[in-house]
């Protein structure tokens, strides 16, 4: 089972941190290895993942996007209907348990557009923890609305004024926090990306999502699905979806939001048009340019918008064991409207690049395939976005 020793997926992940959080993630890996194996940690994430998330999601039938595109049948797995309204809430639970058991009292997260900061907001305030997140202040500017979210939910934002004041740059302030105050703070990651064993953690949380699918798809479909389509940012969904079905004949196809374009340079595909490098102490596929300097980033889906992408992805690309694409913003706002038309669901826009790509191949996969899209979450949180563009 993946990852090996020192947290590598082949040569992809380990731990290029500093010195002072080797004990911090040795810590968290024997907390997490032990607690996995406990019944009561078991049960009390499964009590919270069916009575607070809303789980099972749904394994829904599109039928009349199906009968719309006229090839293979569409199944969409209903993340979008998890409370907060995505797949993160998942992971957020789980690691808020874990903070609990390793008897830290704070916790401090980053967050982009604000998806990951409202999702720890609401799992801190439910277990009564001191929550700051961090976020640049761009990224405050455009999102408003999240940062009062936040707020409301009785986390402090603070913002981070280094750098491109995004994404990266409050990653790179949340890990200075968290070498300081160490021993009274747990550092909750977003997504399958960073150093292990964070990768591994958040994929196993997420995993939920994959397992469900295998149990609704025999049920829907007879047998299990020809493929598994998700959008990639850091990868936590769509590993969340594919990692079950690792050892199954099931196809993967990860979509990475291919921006303006790739030719354009405007996008962040780091699988689709990325190097090998080291990103937030891990090695992976990383947008950079000849010096080795992140490149800066673009996407209408402020949750694809970043340079780097999980090491378990960039091993399942070199060892082709999923295969990768992209999908441009005018491709994802279609699919966006049609789905929303077609099956009254309005998808997250990251959501809607997995979907566009369904609808560019569903006929050529032709009606006796099955394909089961992550639907990552729902779009309500896009419609100021989407309503400037149009
Ligand atoms: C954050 C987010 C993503 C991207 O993150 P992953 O870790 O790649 O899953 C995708 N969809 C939605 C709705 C998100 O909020």
């Amino acid at each position: 089972m993946l990852p090996g020793k020192n947290g590598y997926f082949g040569e992809f992940g380990g731990k290029f941190i500093p010195e002072t959080l080797f004990f911090a993630l040795s810590e968290l890996e024997t907390i997490y290895y032990k607690v996995i194996k406990s019944k009561k940690f078991k049960n009390e994430f499964n009590y919270y993942l069916t009575h607070y998330v809303g789980r099972p999601t749904p394994l829904y039938y599109a039928g009349r996007l199906t009968e719309k595109l006229q090839g293979a049948r569409i199944f969409l797995k209903r993340e979008d209907l998890c409370h907060t309204g995505a797949h993160k809430i998942n992971n957020t639970l789980g690691q808020i348990l874990l903070a609990k058991e390793m008897g830290k009292k704070r916790i401090i997260a980053e967050t982009g557009a604000g998806q990951h900061g409202v999702a720890v907001a609401t799992a801190a305030s439910l277990f009564d923890l001191k929550c700051e997140i961090y976020m640049g202040s761009e990224d405050i500017k455009r999102q408003r609305l999240n940062v009062f979210r936040m707020n409301l939910l009785g986390a402090k934002v603070i913002s981070v004024e280094t750098g491109t004041k995004t994404l990266k740059d409050a990653i790179n302030e949340a890990i200075r926090d968290w070498v300081t105050n160490v021993e009274t703070t747990h550092y909750l990651l977003g997504s399958t990306v960073g150093p292990h064993p964070y990768p591994m953690i958040v994929r196993d949380f997420q995993s939920v999502i994959g397992r469900e699918t295998k149990k609704q798809a025999v049920k829907a479909i007879g047998r299990l699905p020809d493929y598994l389509v998700a959008c990639v940012g850091g990868g936590s969904n769509s590993l969340g979806m594919f990692y079950p079905f690792y050892k199954e004949k099931v196809k993967f196809i990860g979509v990475e939001a291919a921006g303006e374009s790739i030719s354009s340079g405007r996008h962040a595909a780091p699988l689709c048009a990325g190097k090998v490098g080291i990103l937030h102490g891990a090695k992976s596929y990383v947008l950079q340019d000849e010096d080795g300097q992140i490149s800066s980033t673009h996407s209408v889906s402020a949750g694809l918008d970043y340079p780097g992408v999980g090491p378990e992805h960039s091993f399942y690309k070199k060892t082709k064991r999923a295969q990768y694409t992209a999908i441009n913003d005018r491709e994802a706002l279609k699919a966006f409207c049609m789905l929303s038309q077609i099956e009254g669901i309005i998808p997250a826009l990251e959501s809607a690049h997995a979907l566009a790509y369904v609808i560019k191949m569903a006929k050529k996969w032709g009606k006796n395939k099955n394909v089961v899209i992550c639907l990552s979450g729902r779009g309500d949180k896009d419609m100021e976005e989407v309503a400037k563009i149009f």
